[in-house]
Formats: structure tokens, sequence, C-alpha cells
């Protein structure tokens, strides 16, 4: 189905045309006509499948109709993180690059006094996350009195992230009466059920993926391998494979900072990403990991949502997750928009019982790679640094 036969603007088209999409995500065909009716709706999908056009664009259009002299802020798009809330602004920006519509990221870690700029000069969507949305409220830097659309994406980490009381406050700043509530997100638990009971009216429910599934397009493997030898596997792997853009995730930020120091050693251009990072650092990197100046970017899984790249190919699993559904977070990363990806978990004996969890959840094992031959210490591990000793 083409965007044209979805009712849009032709002004939208055009923004559309020039970031080559073609044909409507399955999400899209089903969630904008929805959206356009005014129904609520809870969209059960995963990363990666074009979610945020699918509510963005409608959203759009209803703007585009709308006086534009007076720039009322009515539509609120809540983020978990300040990585995705970027990615929404960044994605509504082009989209709206030839509509004189204006959107506001509101997030932490950056200077307040921008946004409070950006706000005062009226913005039709605001983007946020909920700790910086409510400080801005508290201040009166912001009015909400005129949202008649609410939007909870990724709403299953939101409660993961423990922002369940900030999302209710937000819920009581908005005015009472009639709005559109849209609810996304990737897993459908019995707490996203009761959010949904509380905020949305009769919500139309479109489910794209099954549960927790993984996407078929992403080829799976793991390596048994212990932790001693992981850093010589990675390298390995990297050169005998010729990997170039290469996402790695740990379990600590610590871990993170190991890894990618041991990995500058040996030569190669690696960066640290987690939420000890500034915003500002963070945001730098991953636009030299996009533009591949930096090779390989060690994560964390707080901030891993955020990460879009539409061609990522491959995603390494340094660590694998406690919480299963992570698994299918990280490795969503690549495989995204139709496109084919590579996931490789390394997996060390202490970190079996995660596997079983995953593979539990996924209702399939992953297929079993055997180890390669490679020498020790192409990489020299760093001595631990050792902990203060508090006097
Ligand atoms: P999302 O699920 O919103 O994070 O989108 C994942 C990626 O797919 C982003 O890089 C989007 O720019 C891209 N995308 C979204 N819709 C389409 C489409 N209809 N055709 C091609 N790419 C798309």
């Amino acid at each position: 189905m083409n965007f044209s036969e979805l009712g849009l603007c032709s002004r939208i088209l055009r923004a559309l045309e020039e970031k080559s999409y073609t044909t409507a995500s399955p999400i899209q065909q089903k969630a904008i006509p929805i959206i356009a009716q005014g129904s609520d709706l809870i969209a059960c999908a995963q990363t990666g499948t074009g979610k945020t056009a699918a509510f963005a664009l409608p959203l759009i259009e209803r703007l585009v109709g709308k006086n534009e002299e007076w720039r009322k802020t009515s539509v609120l798009v809540l983020s978990p993180t300040r990585e995705l809330a970027s990615q929404i602004v960044e994605n509504i920006t082009h989209y709206t690059k030839y509509l004189p519509i204006r959107c506001a990221a509101i997030y932490g870690g950056v200077s307040k006094r921008q946004q409070i700029q950006a706000l005062s000069k009226g913005v039709h969507i605001i983007v946020a996350t909920p700790g910086r949305l409510l400080d801005h409220l508290g201040q009166g830097t912001i009015d909400l009195q005129h949202i008649e659309t609410l939007v909870l994406d990724e709403a299953d980490r939101m409660l993961d992230m423990g922002f369940i009381k900030d999302v209710y406050k937000i819920m009581r700043a908005l005015p009472r009466g009639k709005r559109q509530t849209l609810l996304f997100s990737a897993t459908f638990s019995n707490q996203i059920k009761d959010l949904s009971t509380k905020f949305l009216k009769t919500p139309v429910v479109i489910c794209i993926n099954q549960e927790n599934a993984t996407a078929d397009r992403i080829e799976q493997t793991i390596l048994h391998v212990s932790n001693t030898r992981k850093p010589d596997l990675l390298s390995h792997l990297i050169q005998e494979n010729n990997w170039k853009q290469v996402l790695v995730f740990t379990r600590t930020k610590r871990g993170a900072n190991r890894l990618s120091e041991e990995l500058n050693n040996a030569g190669y251009q690696s960066r640290p990403f987690h939420s000890n990072k500034s915003q500002e650092a963070r945001q730098k990197t991953l636009e030299s990991f996009k533009k591949q100046e930096v090779d390989i970017l060690v994560a964390t899984d707080i901030v891993s949502r955020g990460i879009d790249i539409s061609d990522l190919p491959l995603v390494v699993n340094y660590d694998l997750p406690e919480l299963p559904e992570n698994y299918v977070h990280r490795i969503g990363r690549t495989g995204r928009a139709g496109r084919t990806g590579q996931a490789v978990s390394f997996v060390s004996p202490e970190q079996q019982k995660y596997l079983k969890l995953i593979e539990t959840m996924l209702k399939k094992e992953i297929p079993e790679e055997p180890l390669p031959n490679f020498k020790l210490s192409r990489i020299k591990s760093l001595p631990k640094k050792k902990k203060k000793i508090k006097s």
C-alpha cells in the first residue's frame, strides 16, 4: 500500500519520498486509518517496524488542517529514553520539513534554557521523557492544557524503567475531557493491560508481531566461550569476517568501558555507550557510529532502545542479558525496516542460565556455532581496576 492511499497530503508525501519510503509497513497500514479516525489505540509492535511514522504521520496530517498561527501544543509523545525521544523528533522534523509545524524535544541531560526558549515560541508537538517534562511542569514552563493526543511510546520500557508514577502525574496534568491516547508497546504484559484499561477508552488493538518473537530476518547464533576468551574471540570474528559496524552489548557500564578500552588499545575505533555518559557525548558517539567513524559501539541495555540505525548489520551479545526481553530489544537493533541482520551471542558457563530463559521465552533453541580456532592475547586484557578501599 502506498502512502498516498492513506490520505496524507502532498507535502508529507514529498518528505517520505525523499526518505525512500515507498510502501507503508504493516503497522503503518493498520494504525494510520485508526488514528486518523480519532480512536484510541493499543499497538503491539516490535521495534523496527516503522511505528514512529505510524503514529506521527496521521497526527501531522491532522495538524495540517489547523490554524497554524496559534502554535498551541496538541500532541504529546512520551518516550522512556532520551535517545528514543531524540530519534522521534528527528523523524517528525523530517516528515514536517515542508510544513510549518514545530516539534520540540524535552529530555534531561541537556540545558533547560534552550528548551524553554523553544517552548516559548510555541510548538505543535512535544516529545518528552517523563522526568524532564515534570520538571518543566513544576516550573510552569510548559503548557499541556491543549493536548488532544497522547502517545505512550515503548510503554513496556516506560514501566520497566520505573516511570509509572511519573506517567500518572503527567496524566493528571492533562486537560480533562476528550483525549485520544495511543499506546505502543513491544510486549503486552499484564501491567500494560492494566495501564491501558486505566487510560484508554475502548481502544482498537492491533498486533503486528507475535509477542516476544524475534524477527525471522535476523540470523541468530550462539558461541560457547569462557569470559576470559571473549575479547580475543570478538577480535578474531571482527577480523575474519571483516565486520565493519558492530554493536556490542555488555552487562555492565564498567564492562562496556573496559572492553571499549581494550578494543581501542588493539587498534579498533570503539566507544562505550551507556547512561553514565552525558547526553551530548551519547549523541556524538551515535553520530560517529552511524557515519562509520567508530567501528564498534559497546553499549548497555538501558540505552539500547534508542539506537536506530537502518543498515546496522550486526549485534554481538558479549554478555547475555539477565532479562530475556532485553535479548529481543538488543537484537532488534539490526534487521530494521525489513532488512536482514545477524545476532551473535557469547555464552559463558555462568551465563548458561540466561540462555535458558531466552530460549524458553522465544520457544526455540538458538543454533550453536562451533568455536573457531583463535589465538589468545590478540587483545591484551587490561588489569582490573582496583576498588578504592574506604578508610
Ligand atoms: P521505527 O520502528 O519507527 O523505529 O522505524 C524503524 C526504521 O524504519 C526507521 O529507520 C525508519 O526511518 C524506517 N521506516 C519507517 N517506515 C518506513 C517505510 N514505510 N519504509 C522504509 N523505511 C521505513
